[in-house]
């Protein structure tokens, strides 16, 4: 019996040990393969990113050094919601 698809379960495979977070947003229950300071799920994340005024983009991001980086904080969205060292190409 074939499946026309490849098991999406395949590709999950966290390589580290996954933390169960709480959105610090919305409250919903989300896993992460990093241990956030703020835990944020992907919805309120999106909600997040398009917020500009949230980005301070005087300072250099302290992981990446790109330049904008969330307001009060020293890392850029990507870093700060652990989305920056992907090695994956997922999008
Ligand atoms: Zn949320
Ligand atoms: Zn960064």
């Amino acid at each position: 019996m074939e499946l026309g698809f490849t098991n999406p379960f395949r590709r999950w495979r966290p390589k580290g040990s996954m933390y169960s977070l709480k959105c610090s947003q919305c409250g919903n229950g989300f896993l992460s393969s990093y241990s956030l300071e703020a835990p944020i799920c992907g919805s309120c994340m999106q909600a997040a990113k398009s917020l500009d005024s949230t980005i301070d983009y005087d300072i250099q991001c302290t992981t990446c050094g790109n330049k904008g980086v969330i307001y009060s904080k020293k890392q850029c969205h990507a870093c700060y919601f652990g989305l920056g060292n992907k090695d994956g190409e997922e999008k």
